[in-house]
């Protein structure tokens, strides 16, 4: 992955959604952010997220940002809570399932912090918004590691335990 493909996914994501996208800079500093003009991953983060989550984890955190810079959502827990919300309809939109969101949340800290919810609430709710977009469930948990496929098979919603790790 590189800067190329980093931008590629924001430009898609901000297509499905009807917005401008973002510029993509990398940062060796942190994980991701957004000023709201530019979007800023750094690339060593990326592939922890790849390797846990597959490319498509990648997307969501990008998408996460874009939530921030065009969703209009404050800051704070709330904020952080419509970023996710958008990135999540924005991969439903882009046909992706649930397991990249999932996996990157699986990374995250469990416990709220002042700036974030904790990772189980954030991935409780990301997956309910999946849910209700599409009426379906994601396949049953399985390893993240490798690339996740973009047309993974959806069956029928049942009843089923979110697992976060
Ligand atoms: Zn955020």
């Amino acid at each position: 992955m590189n800067s190329g493909d980093y931008q590629k996914m924001v430009d898609e994501q901000a297509a499905v959604m009807g917005v401008m996208p973002c510029p993509v800079k990398l940062d060796d500093k942190g994980s991701a952010a957004t000023d709201r003009k530019s979007i800023f991953i750094n690339p060593s983060f990326a592939s922890k997220v790849a390797a846990t989550a597959g490319v498509n984890g990648i997307r969501f955190v990008l998408a996460h940002e874009l939530g921030h810079a065009r969703g209009g959502a404050d800051g704070g827990h709330s904020g952080e809570f419509a970023a996710d919300q958008w990135a999540t309809q924005s991969l439903v939109r882009a046909g992706i399932g649930a397991e990249p969101i999932e996996g990157v949340m699986s990374m995250l800290p469990a416990s709220d912090s002042k700036s974030h919810p904790g990772a189980n609430a954030r991935a409780d709710r990301a997956v309910k918004e999946w849910h209700s977009m599409t009426g379906l469930r994601p396949r049953p948990m399985r390893s993240f590691s490798g690339p996740a496929r973009r047309n993974d098979r959806m069956t029928p919603i049942r009843p089923h335990r979110f697992r976060e790790r």
